[in-house]
C-alpha cells in the first residue's frame, strides 16, 4: 500500500520544504566550520543529501576550501566556479545532491548584499544557512540565518521560525 494514495481525514500533508539533519552531524560539521575560521575569516560548506516530500535531508558537509583552497583568501567566500566539477563528481559518486549551503559570518546572520545577489546554487527551493559569530556560539535553528531561494534574487527569510524549518533529529534510543 502506498502512503501517497491514501487520503486521511485531515487531508494530505503539505510537503515539508525545510531542512533535516542529525544532531550529531550538525554539531560536528558546525564545529569544523568554526575551526576553519581561525577566528579571522569566513568558512562554509555545501550540504549534500537527499530531498523528498519530508524535506531536504543533510548527510554530508563538503567544505568550500577542500574544493577551492583559495576560497577564503580575502576573508570572505569567493568560490571559484571552475571547481563545481569536483562537487558534481562527489554528488554523482555518492548518489547525493546539494540540498543547501552554509557559511559563517563574523557578526550577525543577516544576508549581505552579495549573499542575496549571488546564491551558491541559483535554484529555486535551495536553502542558504548563515551561522553568526564564526559559528563559535549558538548554532541551533532559531539563532541562525535560514534563507530559502525563490529565484530571481528573491529569498524568503525563515530565520525567526528556525526550529519549524530546520529539524535536528536525535537518534532514537
Ligand atoms: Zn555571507
Amino acid at each position: 500500500m502506498k502512503g501517497s494514495t491514501v487520503s486521511s481525514p485531515r487531508g494530505i500533508p503539505e510537503p515539508f520544504p525545510g531542512l533535516v539533519c542529525g544532531q550529531g552531524l550538525w554539531t560536528l560539521g558546525t564545529r569544523e566550520l568554526h575551526r576553519r575560521t581561525g577566528g579571522v575569516r569566513e568558512s562554509g560548506a555545501f550540504l549534500l543529501g537527499k530531498k523528498d516530500g519530508k524535506g531536504r535531508r543533510i548527510t554530508r558537509f563538503i567544505y568550500y576550501d577542500d574544493l577551492d583552497p583559495h576560497c577564503f583568501d580575502k576573508g570572505i567566500v569567493e568560490f571559484d566556479g571552475g571547481k563545481f566539477g569536483l562537487l558534481w563528481e562527489v554528488c554523482r559518486k555518492e548518489g547525493m545532491e546539494v540540498v543547501a549551503d552554509v557559511h559563517v559570518h563574523a557578526g550577525g546572520f543577516g544576508q549581505s548584499p552579495s549573499d542575496r545577489d549571488h546564491p551558491m546554487m541559483p535554484l529555486a527551493g535551495h536553502w542558504a544557512v548563515i551561522l553568526p559569530h564564526y559559528a563559535g556560539k549558538n548554532v541551533l535553528p532559531g539563532h541562525i540565518g535560514l534563507y530559502e531561494y525563490r529565484g530571481n534574487r528573491d529569498w524568503t527569510d525563515h530565520s525567526r521560525e528556525g526550529p519549524s524549518y530546520f529539524r535536528l533529529e536525535t537518534p532514537q534510543k
